[in-house]
């Protein structure tokens, strides 16, 4: 029987927020999240976006609840301070060296792969400040070829992590990653994985989606098919509801006392 929840992760875009919806993030799910803060739950935002365009994200969308920690770029932990947001950094700058070491390594591999994709896709391959390889591809497709391809080559490589987001990719040490930040959090809160919900819609959130990190598994309808199984192999939750709408069901899920 798990112990009362009490940290939750949510995925942006696609999980927690719908740019195909007014408002975005729907009300009833801000409602929720603000009374389980007023409760004592900790509540963080997990997201490949950059800090920048999360911040932009959340502005757009209006929302009336702030999150009390964000992790950007799959990796970077953020802690709500003074209404707005600093840094951890502790977690970060290791996050940072350790990347430094890792990308200088493989950099010389990295301008072969970057001609075998420009000799068979109309893909965009780009480097930016957390990425020596970027890519956005034309298609999933294109995206599973090139992530194959990758596989390939790095094979000796255990340490690097090819991190998808549908067409979009970037590299990671595997050390951090979407569940190792959370795991993070919950270490700075002393909160446990017992206590702690991961909702998510896409690749990216396969390393949060893992009962090491998270009790409540979560799936909104509209999650790819890959995340669903890795969800539902753990005995989560499957929304029949698009993102915010799913996970706010999942939520009520975990609080009803899931397989208790
Ligand atoms: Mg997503």
């Amino acid at each position: 029987m798990a112990r009362g929840l009490a940290l939750i992760s949510t995925d942006f875009d696609g999980t927690l927020h719908s740019d195909g919806e007014t408002p975005p993030v729907p009300a009833a799910l801000q409602q929720r999240l603000a009374s389980l803060q007023a409760s004592g739950v900790r509540w963080v935002i997990n997201t490949g976006r950059d800090l920048e365009s999360l911040r932009e994200g959340l502005e757009r969308a209006s929302m009336s609840v702030r999150p009390d920690f964000l992790v950007t770029v799959e990796r970077e932990i953020h802690v709500a301070s003074n209404g707005d947001y600093a840094p951890l950094r502790e977690w970060n700058e290791a996050c940072a060296a350790e990347h430094r070491r890792l990308f200088g390594v493989i950099a010389p591999q990295l301008a072969p792969l970057r001609d075998w994709i420009a000799g068979r896709f109309n893909a965009a391959v780009y480097e930016d400040e957390f990425s020596p390889f970027c890519l956005i591809a034309q298609s999933n497709a294109d995206a599973d070829a090139i992530e194959a391809e990758f596989a390939r080559r790095f094979a000796g490589t255990p340490a690097l992590a090819f991190v998808r987001n549908d067409v979009y990719a970037r590299l990671s040490h595997v050390d951090y990653n979407k569940g190792t930040a959370l795991g993070e959090i919950g270490r700075r809160c002393n909160l446990s994985a017992s206590q702690t919900l991961a909702a998510g819609d896409h690749f990216n959130d396969l390393p949060m989606l893992q009962q090491q990190f998270a009790f409540w598994l979560v799936a909104p309808g509209n999650a790819v098919s890959q995340v669903k199984a890795q969800v539902r192999l753990q005995q989560g939750f499957i929304s029949s509801r698009r993102c915010g709408w799913g996970v706010l069901e999942g939520i009520d899920w975990a609080l009803g006392g899931r397989g208790g």
